[in-house]
């Protein structure tokens, strides 16, 4: 098992299958993209097929979320699903996703045995969207979501980040259409992670003002089931059975129960998103380690794992890969 030095056990594998992104979100990059990985070192196909298996095999693994950067531009991403899937019936297996091309790919993706989708979507406005992420396709996000939704991607969980005097005053609309389409829509604090190192706590939308702004328009229950190690606290929506969850990553952090382990798509452990370490699998894959070694040496970097983010303390520092080339 991955387990801490606090007793956490890590099941929730996050592994990011591409950096690049074909979206430019301002709060993530700058207009021009990055310095995107060079191919050579992003793991190919059969590298993240042989790590999987490891973690799931030999270290417990029992949730796999595939992630970016943008994960439906990897051209072997249904394969890697259908590989993963073929490990074990019951994984269960998502992909984080901005919707462009889920309308064509979502299909596939159940065929290869994807469970569900969560989707990034911070506005309804079109010209909103354009100034958020530089790119005018809120209709293919739309057109994503619908087609994920419709071939059983479920629930199609949309995840949005509300912006200081960009998009704040969006958070009913946003609940009201998520609820009209059947989606979860989950609020997420935004977090320190953006490449530009533009983030600052004061700009910060924090949990308490989302709660407040759907207050005004709804009635919010906490749910009774025990949230677990998810982010999310979810809260019925006018006595349910619609829900919304908040993800207070900063101002409440939940690290006391993470049981998440990212591996990103130059194959390097991160222990935690904020971890400030890195421990490379894919120099000892590619240098003829065996199975026990890998793992070992991924038990080794789970073992540092620092209690939480620490973004709340005065010496936090950011890590130095955006969130982009993390996998989120
Ligand atoms: S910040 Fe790190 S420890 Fe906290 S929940 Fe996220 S990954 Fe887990």
């Amino acid at each position: 098992m991955l387990t801490d030095s606090f007793g956490r056990v890590h099941n929730n594998l996050r592994i990011s299958v591409t950096d690049r992104c074909n979206l430019r979100c301002t709060y993530c990059m700058p207009a021009e993209g990055l310095d995107w990985l060079p191919h050579p070192e992003v793991l190919t196909d059969d590298e993240v097929g042989r790590l999987i298996e490891i973690g799931v095999r030999r270290l417990g693994i029992r949730e796999v979320r595939f992630t970016g950067g943008e994960p439906l531009i990897r051209r072997g991403l249904v394969d890697i699903v259908r590989r993963t899937r073929a490990l074990d019936d019951d994984l269960e297996l998502s992909v984080t996703t901005n919707g462009l091309g889920l309308e064509r790919m979502a299909g596939a993706l159940v065929g290869a045995g994807l469970d569900r989708v969560n989707l990034s979507l911070d506005t309804l406005d079109p010209t909103r969207f354009r100034t958020i992420t530089r790119r005018d396709r809120l209709d293919d996000v739309m057109r994503g979501a619908k087609a994920a939704h419709e071939a059983g991607l479920t629930p199609v969980k949309v995840n949005a980040v509300l912006l200081r005097g960009v998009n704040d005053d969006e958070a009913c609309d946003l609940l009201e259409w998520a609820i009209a389409h059947e989606y979860e829509l989950r609020f997420i604090e935004q977090m320190p992670l953006d490449a530009q190192h533009d983030w600052h706590r004061d700009q910060m939308v924090t949990a308490e003002e989302i709660f407040a702004r759907l207050e005004r328009e709804f009635t919010l229950t906490p749910v009774s089931e025990p949230r677990g190690s998810a982010p999310a606290e979810l809260f019925l929506v006018d006595g349910g059975p619609a829900t919304v969850g908040v993800i207070a990553s900063v101002t409440r952090p939940f690290c006391g129960d993470c049981d998440r382990v990212r591996l990103t798509a130059d194959g390097q452990v991160r222990n935690c998103l904020f971890a400030r370490q890195e421990s490379d699998l894919r120099g000892a894959l590619r240098a003829g380690a065996t199975d026990e070694e890998l793992a070992d040496r991924w038990i080794a970097a789970m073992a540092t794992k620092l209690p939480g983010h620490g973004i709340n303390d005065p010496s936090f520092l950011q890590p130095d890969r955006p969130m982009s080339a993390i996998g989120g």
